[in-house]
């Protein structure tokens, strides 16, 4: 799938993933206008906007993204956070269900972090699929896409294409000059760089060709050590963005 990053970290974050035929926008944590501009001002090509929970760095221009008539996914919980939750255009989704957009599917799951009902998504690309023998439908192309968790209780298959949250590593974070209850916060909510490849060790990578590392802490990361470290212990080529 392309990926293309418009804004990753607490600054805000925002993504656009197309599989070749359909958009999708994956949080809206930016100003409007630097979306509009990473499409092309294209933005009715976007089928949907997945936002992962109501902190602001994922959902700055939730209202604007409406008034442009542009479909919100999230969970109940996070709708309600925002205000959201009876706006014709918001769909709201419950963990580990399948909802189609154009050619791609989006399942959310639960994630673990301080917000009403956070949530990571699987995407996947149903244009092309493989066929097994007792005719389950295996994805071609498969995205998950995890953030904002401080770990993932799941194991994916059939991945190919993976945004994962690598917030801090422990050195840096006992350096860091955050005061003690920021650094516990970021403990109980953020990935650590320990965790995330844990969590890339346990999931079945062999078709995966590049990992894209995400929301990197500014403070409380150093961004070539999680580069190496991941590339390391996965094998894998590694994209920070
Ligand atoms: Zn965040
Ligand atoms: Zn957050």
């Amino acid at each position: 799938m392309e990926i293309k990053c418009i804004g990753s970290g607490s600054k805000g974050n925002a993504y656009l993933v197309n599989d070749g035929h359909s958009t999708l926008l994956i949080e809206c944590g930016v100003q409007f206008k630097k979306i509009q501009q990473a499409c092309g001002f294209k933005t009715n090509k976007i089928l949907a906007c997945l936002i992962t929970h109501e902190h602001k760095d994922h959902c700055l221009c939730v209202k604007e993204i409406l008034k442009r008539g542009i479909q919100v996914v999230c969970t109940k919980g996070t709708a309600f956070a925002l205000g959201i939750e009876s706006h014709p255009y918001v769909l709201t989704v419950k963990y580990g269900h399948v909802y189609s957009f154009g050619n791609l599917t989006a399942i959310a799951f639960e994630t673990q972090h301080d917000a009403i009902e956070p949530c990571g998504f699987m995407i996947d690309d149903m244009s092309d699929y493989i066929s097994t023998l007792d005719n389950k439908r295996i994805p071609k192309q498969r995205l998950i896409y995890l953030t904002d968790s401080y770990y993932c209780r799941y194991r994916f298959k059939y991945v190919t294409d993976i945004m994962i949250e690598c917030n801090y590593d422990d050195i840096s974070l006992i350096n860091s000059d955050d005061n003690l209850s920021l650094r516990k916060r970021v403990l109980k909510s953020h990935m650590s760089l320990e965790n995330c490849i844990e969590f890339l060790k346990l999931n079945d990578l062999s078709k995966v060709d590049c990992i894209h590392l995400i929301h990197l802490s500014d403070r409380n990361s150093d961004e070539e050590r999680m580069k190496r470290k991941v590339a390391e212990a996965t094998g894998k080529r590694v994209v920070v963005f």
